[in-house]
């Protein structure tokens, strides 16, 4: 990567995680997805029960693959079952799950974590259920405020959607066309405020780096 590009997105990352520690969550930075990788795994202990919520950027990571093959208790949400009763059962187990990894949509300048989910799974667990919350995020994630965390999740959801193949009216057009229909992805959206409830039970690794969507 272009020396100066990566020195700015270090800076970046360096500020957000300043903010992010400021707001009682367990943050630090690393440069490189591998990098994040390597702190991921460590966090967690062998034996462990992990679940995973939806997550560009961690799939690029290939950490399903390293949990399936792991000493863990796996709660693989991407095993090809039906949705109903199988992987619904297997969101409500994760709800107790030792760790969830997951990614974030956004992240705002003030330290606020904005997601919106289809199912529910990913944002009930990341606010309360697992032990621990591990989220991966890339400085693509940064945005200003809350109101344009929201216009760049319902930039995102179309790609999305496109990804997990929903028939939704945005995989034809690319932009939100607030949808009424029964596979619609946006659903159920979330403010995690900070981690000051459960002091460093939301650890959060940020990449120098652009990430996912
Ligand atoms: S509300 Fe519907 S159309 Fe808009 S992004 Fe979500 S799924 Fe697509």
């Amino acid at each position: 990567m272009d020396e100066i590009k990566k020195w700015q997105y270090i800076c970046k990352a360096e500020k957000i995680v300043k903010v992010l520690n400021q707001k009682h969550f367990k943050a630090l930075y690393v440069e490189t997805p591998e990098e994040a990788k390597i702190k991921l795994l460590d966090m967690i202990e062998e034996g462990a029960s992990v679940a995973m919520g939806g997550s560009t950027t961690l799939n690029e990571m290939g950490i399903v693959d390293i949990l399936r093959n792991g000493n863990y208790k796996f709660f693989d949400r991407y095993q090809k079952l039906p949705f109903y009763p199988d992987i619904v059962e297997i969101h409500r187990k994760s709800l107790t799950a030792d760790y969830l990894i997951t990614g974030t949509n956004a992240i705002t300048k003030n330290g606020e974590l904005v997601n919106t989910d289809c199912t529910g799974n990913r944002v009930a667990a990341m606010i309360f259920g697992p032990k621990n919350v591990i989220i991966v995020a890339g400085i693509n994630k940064i945005v200003d405020s809350i109101d344009d965390a929201f216009k760049r999740i319902k930039d995102i959801a179309p790609m999305n959607s496109k990804r997990i193949k929903h028939e939704t009216p945005c995989t034809e057009t690319g932009y939100c066309m607030d949808c009424d229909c029964k596979k619609r992805i946006c659903n159920f959206t979330t403010i995690i405020h900070n981690g000051i409830k459960f002091e460093g039970r939301i650890k959060i690794i940020i990449v120098a780096d652009k990430l996912g969507y």
